[in-house]
């Protein structure tokens, strides 16, 4: 395991999922100690590079999207809410200096706690967005419980936040790990295999087959490793080492445009900034955790 919080992870842990009443709801706005992040079209209101904060009553009469105020949770004796903001002028007029800033871009500068925060916010955001009718006969649902269901008013049906669960594998053969490109990446980023588990599997007959079809490659001794939250929109990463019988490839171009063997030394050196052979993913990703994990094992 990583030593410190994998990106998007290491957050509060009580999501208060029995106390979204209606009147809880108003008790934990009310709260002296309530605070509230600002979004807009999935970008977060920050001021000197951190997050701002704005007590939930200061929202009212605002123009708000769905689901309105999200009530994320409770961080000790702190009621945690999210908005997002139907107009870009008054989410930056809400606090004098604050910007708008993708998340992608604060992961990088977010402390860990902050960051899950906001991974959870947009994630449920994204779901509402993407969510508003009843799937089981099309009526537009309803909010319910501080953002964190629907519900359909005609057939009463409970919908919940999707969690689409991903492999992300690390293929070994000896000294050698597998580092593949997506088709969109730039030129020069290689990174870690992955693939949607589908229904029936366990995540390590996902990550057999998938490795299998993008390369071709047949794996063995998938061992689960450790996760990640991730809020694009709302995967949840299980990171997998698995060991190649054979070295050979044949790639499915229209997922993976390239793909080498690295030995440690190589890697090694990249993530040390001595060797350019490519480009490392990111350290908010756990493709970057995966590699490192292997490094030092
Ligand atoms: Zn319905």
């Amino acid at each position: 395991m990583p030593n410190t919080p994998i990106a998007f992870a290491g957050g509060p842990l009580d999501l208060a999922e029995n106390q979204r009443t209606p009147e809880a709801l108003t008790a934990f706005s009310k709260d002296r100690n309530a605070i509230a992040f600002i979004m807009h079209h999935g970008q977060f209101l920050t001021q000197n590079g951190e997050l701002a904060l704005i007590k939930p009553m200061e929202m009212i009469g605002k123009h708000l999207y769905d689901p309105g105020p999200l009530f994320l949770g409770l961080d000790g004796d702190t009621p945690l809410f999210a908005f997002s903001l139907a107009q870009e002028d008054q989410a930056k007029n809400l606090i004098k200096g604050a910007e708008l800033v993708p998340l992608r871009a604060l992961a990088l500068t977010l402390p860990p706690k902050d960051l899950s925060l906001a991974g959870r916010a947009k994630s449920l955001f994204d779901w509402h967005r993407a969510h508003k009718f009843c799937a089981m006969c099309g009526h537009q649902s309803n909010v319910a419980s501080g953002g964190v269901t629907r519900k359909c008013p005609s057939c009463a049906t409970d919908h919940f936040p999707r969690v689409n669960p991903v492999v992300i594998m690390l293929v070994t053969h000896g000294d050698k790990c597998l580092l593949g490109r997506s088709p969109e990446w730039p030129e020069g980023a290689f990174s870690c295999l992955a693939g949607f588990v589908s229904s029936g599997e366990t995540p390590e007959e996902a990550c057999i087959r998938e490795v299998y079809e993008e390369v071709g490659v047949a794996v063995t001794n998938p061992k689960y490793q450790f996760s990640q939250p991730w809020p694009y929109p709302g995967q949840l990463m299980m990171g997998l080492f698995c060991e190649a019988k054979s070295t050979e490839l044949t790639l499915d171009t229209k997922e993976i445009t390239e793909a080498h063997w690295y030995d440690k030394e190589t890697v090694r050196g990249v993530f040390d900034g001595t060797n350019e052979a490519f480009y490392c993913p990111p350290p908010f990703t756990i493709a970057h955790w995966l590699i490192q994990h292997w490094l030092d094992t």
